[in-house]
């Protein structure tokens, strides 16, 4: 099985680069933002609880999104392996992460870190458009629909972020910062953190992915 993480900070294309990721390999995406917002569209418990912290730039307790995830790796198509994004965001959550992946036997093949600065994040965050129905990600400038407001892939709605504002891109930044550094130790220390500039075209960044992904696995299906 192949598993990977992506950490980045927000903005570095990490939900752009598992979706592709996730279609080249054949592996289920994951992406806890996404079912974080999922569960606020459906007004569940789960959604009730997280969407304050969500709109503040804040992180969702621990334990709340442990759980979520818990239940996402108790499907069976995990089997073969998976695209994490947006897990884990401090060293508390990497813990409960191997926890999880240990009682499942499965494991994390390779962790990709997305290096990007602040001004392409800040660039990339108040031009995104994401896509309402397959998650999608688009850009004002950089990446624009080809029918405006439109998903060129399903055809689905537009919208931006709330949490996509500048004071609240900001506050995320600030989260991210705090704990990253820690993160990134924690992997290099198990010997599985690849480290790539992400400031450039999702292409390049994608196949600098992929090469890495194969090298280390060579039970990949490409
Ligand atoms: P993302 O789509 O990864 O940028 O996540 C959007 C928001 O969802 C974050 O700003 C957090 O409020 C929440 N979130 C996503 N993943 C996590 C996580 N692993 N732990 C806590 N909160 C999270």
């Amino acid at each position: 099985m192949t598993g990977i993480v992506l950490l980045g900070p927000p903005g570095a294309g990490k939900g752009t680069q598992a979706i592709r990721l996730a279609q080249e390999l054949i592996l289920p995406h994951i992406s806890t933002g996404e079912i974080l917002r999922q569960n606020v569209k459906d007004l569940t418990s789960l959604g009730e609880e997280a969407e304050d912290y969500m709109n503040r730039g804040l992180l969702v307790p621990d334990a709340l999104v442990a759980k979520m995830l818990t239940e996402r790796f108790d499907r069976p198509d995990v089997k073969k392996g998976f695209i994490l994004d947006g897990y884990p965001r401090n060293i508390s959550q990497a813990k409960t992460l191997d926890d999880i992946l240990s009682s499942k036997k499965l494991d994390i093949s390779t962790v990709f870190y997305l290096d990007t600065s602040d001004e392409v994040i800040i660039q990339r965050l108040s031009g995104r458009l994401v896509c309402k129905v397959c998650g999608l990600n688009f850009h004002i400038k950089n990446i624009p629909p080809k029918n405006k407001g439109m998903c060129d892939s399903c055809g689905g709605k537009l919208y931006q972020r709330k949490d996509d504002s500048e004071g609240t891109v900001k506050k995320r930044l600030e989260v991210y910062k705090k704990e990253a550094a820690a993160l990134i130790e924690f992997y290099e220390a198990k010997q599985k953190l690849h480290r790539l500039s992400a400031d450039g075209n999702s292409e390049d960044v994608l196949k600098q992915i992929v090469e890495v992904a194969q090298k280390c696995d060579d039970t990949l299906k490409i």
